[in-house]
């Protein structure tokens, strides 16, 4: 399967190339004269469309049959001669010269890959299947054709006029890439597209100034934020629209171990990308020095997103590093995130709460600072062992047995059943049903890595059927899921 990578290419220097006069040549001229001023065709005849653009001066005719010195130089040559000796004598030339060339519907001999367009004048989307599916590639283009607005391209354009402007008056960096951001995002953007031309003009104007003023003054820099955001579980398509918001707007983004690949790829491409991940035990950057990090750079003005795996303000430190930046009067906005928890529970369809079986659901750390099996002393198991109450513990993979023993000795029954879900909502999620008592006499068997969620309660009977992936051998398991 070939692989591409894909460019724009300017058609600026020499015109492209297209080997061949028929209607597949004509077809594929008229993609290149979208943006080429004109197209160079090779053949002995042109068809009636060519022959029109020969007569506008779109197309010039070039001999037939081109050999190394046609070739050479060329940004990129289209052979649709449709003889496939022929066409396979150009794409040898174009190989051996290094000339990218493309042949319809052959793609062993491609070395370029014409993607679908949509075209909006300064802007253009190509969509590209690698040759995989071009039908594919087409009803992407349709949709996308459905999503851009027609006059994005004039924007663009407009855009382009202020470019020169814009950096006179503001030095590069966050505070002109706000700018455009609000010229974009606001009433100026949204009067071009409603076709306001001059109403779009003032209002960027307006914005220019107002930017170059607030740098002038002796008032600081306009002050940076941090944006707390939930990264949810790993699944990108779990985060909040505000979330992805938040991604495209940072300057940095830093992020903890259990954020998943996936979610930073959403993050705005020149964004700086630092890991302060702390993995269990593994200590990477201490608390302090990541509260210190974010005020650092919020005071130089920059957009700073700290990214937590979940929910920031479930066992993830959060209120700490919100303190840190309060103290230092640093604008904070707080995203929430789908817990590790709901994302387990929602992927095997158990209810949390259930009107019949559970009426509270507590959220539990299986660890205590220090790294200690945790005491629960502050809770009331006994309490929640004789009502109808859910228990969801996170960081519990080498502390379960532990856990589960105090579970029985306050009173919790013997075959109450837990679910383990192991990298919810990822790939590799994997859930193993079994019970309270098999839990705390053969943790083992559960096999379980970190991360991963344990769910004790009745509502961890009723998962889905299916949602399972082992059920522990134990009898009484088995009779509990019966
Ligand atoms: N703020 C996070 C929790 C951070 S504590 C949240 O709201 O989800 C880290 C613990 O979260 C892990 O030890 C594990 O128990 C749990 N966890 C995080 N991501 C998980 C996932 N994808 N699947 C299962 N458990 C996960």
């Amino acid at each position: 399967m070939m692989r591409t990578f894909p460019i724009f290419v300017s058609f600026d220097g020499k015109p492209p190339l297209v080997v061949g006069g028929g209607p597949l040549a004509a077809i594929k001229t008229r993609l290149l004269l979208k943006r080429a001023g004109h197209v160079d065709v090779a053949a002995e005849t042109l068809s009636p469309e060519l022959s029109d653009l020969e007569a506008e001066g779109k197309v010039v005719l070039q001999p037939a049959h081109p050999g190394a010195d046609q070739i050479r130089g060329r940004p990129l040559v289209i052979s649709a001669t449709e003889i496939d000796g022929e066409d396979a004598r150009i794409a040898e030339i174009a190989h051996s010269l290094g000339v990218p060339v493309n042949v319809p519907d052959r793609p062993a001999l491609c070395t370029a890959v014409l993607p679908a367009i949509v075209d909006r004048g300064e802007v253009t989307v190509a969509v590209g299947t690698s040759a995989a599916a071009p039908v594919l590639a087409q009803r992407l283009r349709a949709w996308l054709e459905n999503e851009l607005h027609p006059r994005l391209g004039d924007l663009a354009e407009l855009a382009g006029q202020f470019r020169h402007r814009v950096a006179e008056r503001l030095a590069e960096g966050p505070e002109r890439r706000r700018l455009w951001e609000r010229i974009f995002d606001g009433p100026a953007a949204r009067a071009m597209l409603h076709g306001d031309e001059d109403a779009a003009r003032k209002l960027i104007d307006h914005e220019i100034e107002t930017a170059a003023l607030a740098g002038t003054g002796e008032a600081p820099e306009s002050q940076g934020r941090v944006l707390l955001i939930g990264a949810g579980p790993g699944d990108p398509e779990l985060l909040t629209v505000k979330a992805v918001r938040a991604l495209k707007a940072a300057d940095v983004v830093f992020y903890d171990k259990l954020v998943g690949d996936g979610v930073l790829e959403l993050a705005r491409r020149e964004a700086e990308l630092v890991s302060v991940g702390k993995a269990k035990g593994a200590h990477s950057v201490p608390q302090a020095e990541i509260n210190a990090l974010l005020v650092a750079r919020a005071k130089a003005g920059h957009t700073v997103v700290r990214l937590k795996g979940g929910d920031p303000f479930i066992f993830g430190r959060g209120g700490e590093e919100l303190d840190a930046l309060r103290a230092e009067a640093i604008p904070v906005e707080v995203v929430p995130g789908v817990t590790a928890g709901a994302a387990a529970a929602a992927s095997l369809q158990i209810p949390l709460t259930h009107r019949d079986v559970s009426h509270t659901v507590t959220f539990l750390s299986g660890h205590e600072a220090g790294g200690k099996a945790p005491s629960f002393e502050h809770l009331d198991l006994k309490a929640l062992a004789s009502g109808n109450n859910t228990l969801v513990v996170y960081m519990g993979v080498t502390t379960g047995a532990v856990i589960a023993q105090r579970l029985l000795d306050a009173g919790f029954r013997a075959a109450l059943p837990v679910i383990a879900v192991e990298n919810a909502s990822r790939a590799n999620e994997r859930r193993v049903a079994t019970t309270i008592s098999a839990l705390a006499n053969d943790a083992g068997s559960v096999g379980l890595k970190s991360p991963a969620v344990l769910i004790f309660g009745e509502v961890a009977g009723l998962p889905a059927a299916g949602a399972v992936d082992t059920i522990l051998a134990h009898e009484e398991v088995a009779r509990a899921y019966a």
